[in-house]
């Protein structure tokens, strides 16, 4: 196979086993950096122009789209899309996941256990939403945050409301969340590959820490999941529409919570702390995948 993957930088971590894994496996694997691709969104015949040249005979995209970069790096992975490239992830997952109010809709509607999660735009009614995710401490998240930079813990009413009156003060998007104090500090990444939870750890947030990133100092250990947790984490991914999936849950009092799913999880953690080739496993999944294989082809 030809394969593109989408990475600002080769020398991740990440990428940089993709490329391994795809090799080792036989197959021609090129990285792209989506803001150098260009388009030309001609009726019939989509193209993508990299460095002067038109890309051609690809047979499958890897997307790993920074955050900052979502917006035109879900394009680019559209218009591949367009030309019948079959892609790991596909746009339209790609841009649900990227919002965590839209992708906790989606997950509620479909029943998934989550953290109660309030969402308000304007700070007149602030002593309601609190009051509807069950009172302070409480978790304020930016909609669009990662690697734990803005999520703040109120821990007191008067805290909560400030935080919040701030946050909207300026413009901010936030989510307003009930704080499951029983996880401890410690998520759980369930790494996903079509339909199945492949690897799992913990993940252990810095001590006097709530948030478990690993950018924020946690750290991964070995972890045996249950049956329930299992079995959410999969749904989660398949209800995002996601091939691929790092989904990470919350072990809360009312059972698995899902905080988020993630459409480019980090490799170097999760292979770290389970020791298994998560990056051969995504190439052997392109291997059976159809030609063209998408279930929007970027529409919706
Ligand atoms: P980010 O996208 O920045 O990683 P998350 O929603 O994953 O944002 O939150 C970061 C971390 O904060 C989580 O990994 C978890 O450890 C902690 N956290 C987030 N929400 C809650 C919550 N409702 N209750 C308890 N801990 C939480
Ligand atoms: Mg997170």
């Amino acid at each position: 196979m030809k394969i593109a993957l989408l990475s600002r930088n080769r020398r991740l971590y990440s990428s940089n086993r993709i490329i391994e894994a795809a090799e080792a496996r036989g197959h021609e694997i090129v990285v792209i950096d989506v803001l150098r691709a260009y388009m030309n969104i001609a009726s019939h015949k989509p193209t993508i122009h990299y460095r002067g040249k038109v890309l051609e005979d690809f047979d499958c995209v890897i997307p790993r789209i920074g955050a900052s970069v979502t917006h035109y790096g879900t394009a680019v992975l559209r218009q591949f899309e367009m030309m019948g490239v079959t892609p790991l992830n596909e746009s339209v997952a790609v841009t649900r996941s990227r919002d965590k109010l839209r992708s906790l809709q989606l997950l509620s509607r479909k029943g998934i256990g989550m953290p109660l999660t309030g969402y308000a735009s304007k700070p007149d009614d602030i002593k309601d939403v609190i009051k509807m995710v069950g009172g302070a401490p409480l978790v304020v998240k930016l909609l669009q945050g990662t690697q734990g930079i803005g999520v703040v813990l109120a821990e007191t009413q008067k805290a909560a409301e400030s935080v919040i009156e701030g946050f909207m003060g300026v413009k901010a998007d936030i989510l307003i969340q009930e704080f499951i104090k029983e996880a401890g500090g410690a998520d759980i990444r369930c790494f996903v590959i079509d339909g199945k939870v492949v690897a799992a750890m913990k993940r252990q947030g810095a001590p006097g820490e709530f948030r478990s990133n690993l950018h924020r100092g946690g750290a991964s250990s070995l972890i045996r999941i249950t049956p329930e947790e299992r079995s959410t984490a999969a749904r989660a991914a398949k209800i995002m529409g996601l091939t691929v999936a790092g989904v990470d849950l919350l072990r809360s009092n009312h059972g698995p919570v899902v905080m988020e799913v993630n459409s480019s999880p980090g490799l170097e953690g999760i292979e770290g702390a389970t020791g298994k080739d998560i990056a051969g496993m995504m190439i052997a999944f392109l291997e059976k995948s159809k030609p063209g294989q998408t279930s929007t082809r970027g529409a919706g």
